[in-house]
């Protein structure tokens, strides 16, 4: 790919400062990809500056101009999904049929989130009292994503930013940089206007704190660990700049015996492995009621045992590997600890797949006899692990689920519609999913506690990239 070794910056693709390569890594067995730059403080100051020129027209832009520039970015990205599932697939190993259905799919489905909130979004406001308010564009916004859903989460900022009038500079991750080069080519070639968008590949430390301290960006929006995020945050203080924060999980999934346990369950188990478990909203705590904690363990066991991982460029509904040889390592390190913490491994286990011996391959498991005290109940492990806790009562569960740090999604399985608004209602979480509902383009996504705050999609989404005026008028 030409453009891997370059940036993105003022319309053009130019030659980094930088002479600090990292290696691109195929997961699925460790061969060399590619080649990248990783940006120093001279190539992010570059880019500020692109971004901060442009902001002086774009910002003045109508939202007629922005809704046609957005109308010509969706045309592109529906003709160009195969190629960026493709490269997802390739650079962290989601198999072809997700990639393409669920990976790249989210650049369409956000992108039509954001056009209908922009055109049904009142630019100008006239309140009951006289005043009038006007909704601006924040300023120069800095964006930092990761790995795991990488279109996913470039679109949730790149497009709200372009939405709104704002100009920027994207960090995506320095493990998927193939999928933001393609993207950026297309985003070039809809006709963003120079400036307005920019891409740098760099690492956290160097390339995304220079971004984050940086005096002309008014914004930083971030999406990754709670360790990162925190980072970005107290970088981001100095200049009082506004920070939108989407960080990690640990989600309950509160299975009551009135459930339909056979669909519940098997979808359960399937979605926590979905993307290798690579996913901050993924189900990894099952609460179980004990009255069917014999049954759940049982389908949860033959879920698991039928769970095929297999080569991420065949489509199927088989895993993929995980995305890097430092994610291997933490996810064995955590299920060595669950073991050493007493849990019992119902499936899987340490090690690689039989025959997967070459890439980052793990065995889908399952914990079953866990506590919420332990770590694999506390931590996100970010593979395909699941950890099944019984409980006796709704309270005992609401309380279990409510008890780790994090509060970005939780799941509900029941029969029984009041319960369902009853627990719904006492979960500390952003999102409840209530018998396998799914989450739809256009609703808002974030976090509650250390998952974050902000919300990403839909009109939320476009509100975080704007400014409120209100004028005032003599009676
Ligand atoms: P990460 O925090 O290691 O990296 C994310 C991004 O931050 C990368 O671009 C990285 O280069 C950059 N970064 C790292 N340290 C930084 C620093 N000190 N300053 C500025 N930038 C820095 O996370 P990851 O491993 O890429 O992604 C996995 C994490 O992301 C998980 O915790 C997951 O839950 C979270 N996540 C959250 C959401 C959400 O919407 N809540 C979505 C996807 C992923």
């Amino acid at each position: 790919m030409s453009n891997m070794r370059k940036f993105y910056i003022n319309g053009a693709w130019i030659e980094p400062a930088s002479t600090n390569e990292m290696t691109v890594i195929n997961p699925a067995d460790e061969s060399v990809i590619d080649i990248i730059l990783l940006a120093t403080e001279d190539d992010v100051n570059l880019a500020v500056a692109a971004a901060k020129k442009a902001f002086q027209t774009y910002s003045r832009t109508s939202k007629e101009e922005r809704l046609s520039l957005l109308e010509s970015i969706l045309k592109l990205s529906e003709q160009r999904l195969p190629d960026i599932a493709k490269a997802i697939s390739l650079e962290m190993g989601a198999p072809m049929t997700m990639s393409l259905e669920m990976q790249a799919d989210a650049a369409v489905g956000h992108l039509k989130g954001f056009i209908e909130a922009l055109n049904e979004q009142q630019t100008r406001q006239s309140l009951s009292n006289g005043d009038v308010l006007i909704r601006e564009s924040y300023g120069v916004c800095g964006l930092i994503t990761p790995w795991n859903w990488p279109i996913n989460q470039i679109t949730l900022k790149v497009l709200p930013a372009i939405a709104a009038g704002c100009t920027c500079v994207l960090k995506p991750s320095e493990f998927t940089p193939l999928s933001s080069v393609l993207y950026t080519e297309l985003l070039h070639d809809a006709g963003v206007p120079a400036g307005v968008f920019n891409m740098i590949q760099g690492d956290g430390l160097v390339a995304g704190a220079t971004l984050s301290r940086h005096p002309d960006v008014a914004m930083m929006s971030f999406t990754g660990s709670t360790r990162a995020g925190t980072a970005v945050a107290k970088d981001a203080a100095d200049e009082v700049k506004r920070v939108t924060l989407e960080l990690g999980g640990k989600s309950p999934n509160l299975v009551f015996a009135d459930c339909d346990l056979e669909a519940c369950i098997t979808e359960s188990v399937q979605f926590c492995f979905l993307n290798t478990g690579q996913s901050c909203d993924a189900p990894t705590r099952l609460l179980v009621e004990h009255s069917c904690y014999d049954d759940v363990l049982e389908i949860a066991k033959r879920v698991a045992e039928n769970q095929k991982v297999d080569d991420p460029a065949l489509e199927g509904d088989h895993l993929g590997p995980l995305v890097s040889d430092i994610q291997f390592g933490r996810v064995q390190a955590m299920i060595e600890k669950g073991i050493d913490e007493g849990a019992r491994v119902l499936v899987g286990g340490p090690g690689k797949p039989e025959g997967f011996e070459a890439g980052y391959w793990v065995r889908p498991t399952i914990f079953a006899d866990a506590t919420n005290d332990m770590a694999i109940a506390q931590q996100e492990i970010f593979g395909p692990v699941l950890t099944i806790i019984p409980f006796q009562t709704e309270e005992e569960a609401i309380e279990i689920a409510n008890d780790t740090p994090y509060g970005l999604a939780a799941y509900v399985q029941t029969g029984d519609k009041d319960r369902a608004e009853r627990v719904a209602s006492q979960l500390r979480a952003g999102a409840v999913h209530i018998n396998g509902g799914g989450f739809n383009y256009g609703t808002p996504f974030g976090g509650y506690k250390h998952s974050g705050n902000g919300r990403e999609g839909g009109m939320l989404g476009l509100e975080d990239f704007q400014e409120v005026k209100s004028l005032h008028f003599p009676v």
